[in-house]
């Protein structure tokens, strides 16, 4: 058996960063940038007006000053004039700042007279001017690779930079398998139970920038599998949940393999998890996840979504862990990594005491799977633990 690193490793090792598009920034949140953009233009474009108020020199801006007021500046209408010294325009934020002006003054700290100001009470010489370029200059980069996000949206839109290059969406092929399972909305026979684990995979790989595709759910008969295998034809990756183990209806593994899979590995030193495989089936990637709820959504989240990541090119990194201290005794680890449901609050991490690898509710009420290293001894309250934060 393989350890978790070992089979992360593997699965890295089957998969290459996909092709990139081109798309509008309206559908670009959440996407992965592959091609660093570059500014269009300034931000500002032209030195503006921060505050309502009027423009001027700062060499005007001394108490009791009086100038004469000589046009007037708004957000785009910009003063085509030239301001000398004694005069003033009156602007508006945004605006940009008159040719001849490097100060504002503040309306509220202005007495006016007819088409004369005079200043009561000048701020520091340059006051309320927002530099050219302060946000960037033409040419700054944002660099690749980087999951957009609404503040990037915003940036490159003031770039002026109206479409971007991402990376192709993983097509994920997601097969579940046994004779027992129903879709949601069905009505079950009472020897029968909900496939559940497929449609919790898909939001798990959505949300991280997958496609996911449902397959109609295989029967545990090897022609049910096989046509199934015939149905990802085309997918960047096949993941099959259930049949995984050595039980006379488990057939994923032999079928897989009469379709011509190159297995990488077959079983991980793991909990929840351990019958885990993955290989190669006519050059596309597979995954092979056990079919207890938990296992497949623990699998997804410690192989899967760093296996996304990584094909829309993020680079090859295991889920982000984290230390927190325990917030209670556990006791000591097997000889698989085990990874525990438990909540993170602000006393620390509550290791649930049920990690049946079928309970849902559990894994609902978890917000972190806290890492138990093969062989770890019992810990105390207090002591730190890693654990993977979980969304
Ligand atoms: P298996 O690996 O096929 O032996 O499945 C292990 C356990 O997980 C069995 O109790 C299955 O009924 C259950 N199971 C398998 N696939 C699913 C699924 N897609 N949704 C919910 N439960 C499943
Ligand atoms: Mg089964």
């Amino acid at each position: 058996m393989i350890s978790v690193d070992q089979a992360l490793d593997a699965l890295f090792a089957l998969v290459e960063p996909l092709s990139t598009e081109q798309i509008g920034l309206r559908a670009a949140a959440g996407r992965t940038l592959r091609a660093s953009a570059s500014a269009a233009r300034a931000q500002p474009p032209f030195a503006a007006s921060v505050m309502d108020g009027y423009a001027l020199s700062k060499e005007d801006a001394h108490t009791d000053a009086t100038l004469e007021v000589v046009g007037e500046a708004a957000a785009g209408h910009r003063f085509a004039g030239t301001v000398s010294q004694g005069q003033a325009v009156r602007i508006f934020t945004g605006a940009p700042m008159p040719e001849g002006t490097d100060h504002v003054e503040i309306q509220e700290d202005v007495t006016v007279a007819g088409d004369r100001i005079t200043l009561r009470d000048p701020g520091r010489p340059g006051a309320y001017v927002r530099p050219a370029g302060g946000d960037f200059a033409a040419g700054a980069e944002l660099p690749a690779p980087r999951v957009l996000s609404a503040a990037d949206i915003s940036l490159l839109a003031a770039m002026n930079v109206p479409t971007v290059t991402v990376a192709r969406r993983p097509e994920v092929a997601i097969i579940s398998t046994g004779d027992e399972l129903v879709m949601p909305g069905e009505s079950p026979l009472d020897d029968q139970i909900i496939a559940s684990n497929g449609l919790g995979l898909a939001a798990q790989l959505s949300a991280v920038g997958a496609l996911p595709r449902l397959l109609p759910i295989a029967r545990d008969t090897a022609e049910s599998l096989q046509s199934a295998f015939r149905f990802a034809r085309g997918a960047d990756l096949i993941v099959t949940i259930g049949g995984a183990s050595v039980g006379d209806h488990d057939l994923v593994r032999s079928v897989a393999g009469q379709a011509g899979m190159e297995q990488a590995f077959y079983k991980v030193a793991m909990r929840p998890g351990k019958p885990l495989m993955a290989g190669r089936i006519a050059g596309v990637p597979m995954v092979g996840l056990p079919g207890n709820p938990v296992s497949t959504l623990v699998c997804g989240h410690v192989f899967l979504v760093p296996l996304i990541r990584a094909m829309l090119g993020q680079g090859q990194a295991p889920a982000a862990r984290r230390t927190a201290p325990l917030a209670s005794p556990v006791a000591a680890n097997g000889p698989r990594e085990h990874y525990c449901r438990a909540k993170l609050t602000q006393d620390g991490l509550h290791v649930f005491d049920r990690q049946d690898s079928s309970l849902l509710t559990v894994l609902a009420e978890a917000n972190a799977l806290a890492i138990r290293p093969i062989g770890d001894p019992a810990r105390a309250a207090g002591e730190p633990i890693d654990y993977l934060p979980l969304a």
